[in-house]
């Protein structure tokens, strides 16, 4: 089965052709300073057409077209349901219009992180494992949930896909979700800059020399023996560890697997999650694995397939 599968994210789009398990051909698209989605989804048509091309393909190869869109989506209609600030002409957009006459083909939709979940459960970290939740750590923190080898969606196409805005601090920072002190507001990529400018110390630390603390810089400068960054690092991972510990308590997986750009500090991340919901989660049955994702920035697309697939 082939599929034309596109990862929409806040910076990139990510679109490719798949082929069940493989990728045979991607390519990124910069779309950091667009605010519409009516804006983007031609440039992505014009990318499919070259991909298509450079694969001496046509589109009724394909049986269909996936899209990972970065807010909530009800799969089961096809329509973005609800956005954060990016993206906001997207709930009137018809993709499966779009889909029909940009390149001829069926379409669905899909929250990018519940498609993600779907890559790592078909080809990825969660193979063989029906219970999964996956976290994604990177400018936002996804949080999505598979129960019994179903994506859980629930009413309002809500559930198990904001793990990100669990509050772990019930008077902490503000989110931009209009929730306070959820798990991203307390530790991810947009929220790090504040959280390093209001921390004790920080501007007589090593950080200062930054005009934007990233986590690259952050665990390096946590790695050099720097004190601020050092604290606000195991900050962050108290701020994951608990919210990978109100994930279990929700969604009852048998694995979490955590990916995002921060996982290039794999090493130190996934122990100390591990350790944590070995230590604090109320699981009788036995332990929840930790792993790191497998598939890195090519989940979403890797979850074409199954989203195809599957029978709504
Ligand atoms: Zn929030």
């Amino acid at each position: 089965m082939k599929a034309l599968a596109v990862d929409i994210g806040g910076t990139h789009a990510n679109c490719g052709l798949v082929e069940n398990e493989d990728i045979l051909a991607h390519e990124s698209i910069d779309v950091a300073s667009s605010t519409d989605i009516r804006a983007v989804l031609p440039r992505i048509a014009e990318v499919f057409y070259k991909l298509m091309k450079g694969q001496s393909l046509s589109p009724d190869s394909f049986q269909g077209i996936a899209v990972g869109f970065p807010g909530l989506v009800d799969a089961r209609i096809g329509r973005v349901v609800s956005t954060n600030k990016k993206y906001d002409d997207a709930p009137e957009v018809d993709f499966c219009a779009w889909g029909r006459e940009a390149l001829g083909l069926s379409l669905r939709i899909e929250n990018d992180a519940r498609m993600a979940l779907l890559g790592e459960s078909y080809a990825g970290a969660a193979r063989g494992f029906g219970d999964v939740v996956m976290m994604t750590l990177g400018t936002g923190i996804g949080g999505v949930a598979m129960i019994e080898g179903k994506l859980l969606r629930g009413k309002h196409a809500q559930a198990g896909c904001l793990g990100g805005h669990i509050p772990v601090l019930f008077n902490g920072r503000p989110c931009t979700c209009g929730g306070i002190g959820c798990a991203e507001a307390e530790a991810s990529g947009w929220s790090l800059p504040g959280i390093v400018k209001d921390f004790p110390g920080s501007s007589e630390s090593s950080l200062s020399k930054y005009s934007q603390v990233g986590f690259k810089q952050l665990f390096e400068e946590a790695q050099y023996g720097d004190k601020a960054a050092l604290a606000i690092r195991n900050r962050c991972l108290n701020v994951w560890a608990a919210d990978a510990v109100a994930m279990v308590h929700a969604y009852d997986p048998e694995v979490i697997v955590i990916g995002g750009g921060v996982m290039e500090s794999a090493n130190i991340i996934i122990p100390y999650v591990e350790s944590h919901v070995h230590k604090y989660a109320w699981t009788p049955w036995g332990k929840v694995r930790v792993c790191p994702a497998q598939l890195t920035n090519n989940a979403a697309l890797v979850g074409a397939i199954p989203l195809l697939s599957e029978k709504m």
